[in-house]
């Protein structure tokens, strides 16, 4: 059976683009009772962004801490927060912000029609009920969040996405002008998930025509970007953003793999975020990606990238070998990268070499 995906509804594209944010939302406004909750990361707390917000009477502005990535019981406080806000449901649900931000609204949006907790939705389609409409702002470039059919969340047992068609956003805003204040190297963190997408997605089994095509053409931007002398140009801000958007699609169309497995289960132990995570893990893996591993190095090198080391070093050997087990259950990833044999070539001993290296 070929599944039938899905992707963000509309975009609405350009510099100041922004702008329109208000006339966007004039049309969900239906009635008196209408209200909108925008979730802004906290970074933007008092600076001209929340100023441009078109906040309403009826409205609710909630500032979402990113110091942490997204955990279910935030999602769950932040609906229960929304209900006690009115009767009804917000029109729309923006979130303003990166991946972090990003996910949260996809993930309260569904949770606003969905009972219990987010936790109980972490998966591919236990969705059961539509979402109310959703819009995404990023104001930093490369998770795919913006277009992604995921919303990944950390809850009491694992760090996996809500995943379905019902996850993706409605509406997304793409104006270059928002990422410009990102400092580096955060910048390049995020921009590389983009990047290792993409080498991923065009790397495996699961590769298609579709998936290739949008990652051939991300990756083009990306070279263009990371590889140039000044990647921080406006035109190279604006290539960034488009980047990650065909990014995040080509995913859609493909898989991700050995980068995100092994991060995913670093992640779970050392609580490293994923744009930095997954640099310190592609670092090491020119066994699977050797192209793209030395490109990788290369951009580092351009943009002065240091990545930080012993990221490990302090670890019990029982903690590495929790980092093993989480990356081992990601066997979807593998397969993509090796195919059904996957388990004789990835043996918790390479995994324990790479996780010591790193
Ligand atoms: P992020 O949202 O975690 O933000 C990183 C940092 O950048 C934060 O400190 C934030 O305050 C800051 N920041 C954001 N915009 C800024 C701006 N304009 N100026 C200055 N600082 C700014 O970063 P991210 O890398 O976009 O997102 C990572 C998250 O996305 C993780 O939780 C990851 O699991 C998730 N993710 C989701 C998907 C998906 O498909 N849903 C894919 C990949 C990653
Ligand atoms: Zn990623």
């Amino acid at each position: 059976m070929f599944r039938n995906l899905k992707a963000v509804g509309r975009i609405l594209y350009g510099r100041n683009s922004f702008n329109q944010l208000d006339e966007l939302l004039e049309e969900l406004r239906t009635n008196n009772d209408s209200f909108v909750v925008f979730l802004l990361d906290h970074y933007f707390e008092g600076k001209e962004l929340q100023k441009r917000i078109p906040l309403h009477a009826r409205d609710f502005l909630r500032m979402i801490d990113v110091t942490d990535e997204p955990k279910t019981k935030t999602v769950d406080a932040i609906v229960a927060e929304i209900k006690s806000h009115g009767n009804s449901l917000p029109v729309s649900v923006v979130g303003i912000g990166g991946g972090t931000v990003m996910d949260y609204a996809k993930a309260t949006r569904l949770m606003l029609t969905n009972e219990g907790s987010s936790a109980q939705y972490q998966g591919l389609d236990l969705i059961k009920n539509k979402g109310v409409h959703c819009t995404v702002i990023p104001t930093i470039s490369g998770c795919g969040a913006e277009v992604s059919m995921t919303a990944v969340l950390t809850g009491p047992v694992k760090k996996l996405g809500i995943k379905g068609n019902f996850t993706p956003a409605d509406q997304l805003v793409i104006d270059p002008e928002l990422i410009e204040s990102v400092p580096d190297p955060q910048r390049f963190y995020t921009a590389m998930d983009c990047y290792i997408h993409n080498i991923e997605a065009m790397n495996g089994h699961r590769k298609t025509v579709m998936g290739n095509s949008l990652g051939v053409e991300s990756l083009k931007l990306s070279r263009e970007i990371f590889l140039s002398n000044d990647s921080r140009s406006p035109e190279n801000q604006e290539k960034l953003m488009i980047a990650s958007y065909l990014g995040g699609l080509s995913l859609t169309y493909s898989e991700v793999g050995a980068c995100h497995a092994i991060s995913y289960g670093l992640a779970t132990v050392t609580g490293i975020h994923h744009g930095i995570g997954n640099c310190v893990v592609f670092n090491q893996l020119e066994e699977f990606y050797p192209e793209g591993v030395k490109e990788f190095k290369e951009m580092m090198r351009i943009n002065n990238i240091v990545l930080p080391t012993g990221v490990t070093a302090g670890c019990t050997p029982e903690e590495i070998d929790r980092m093993i087990d989480v990356t081992l259950t990601l066997s979807f990833m593998w397969q993509h990268l090796c195919g059904t044999e996957w388990e004789k070539i990835i043996t918790r001993e390479k995994l324990r070499g790479l996780l010591l290296k790193m």
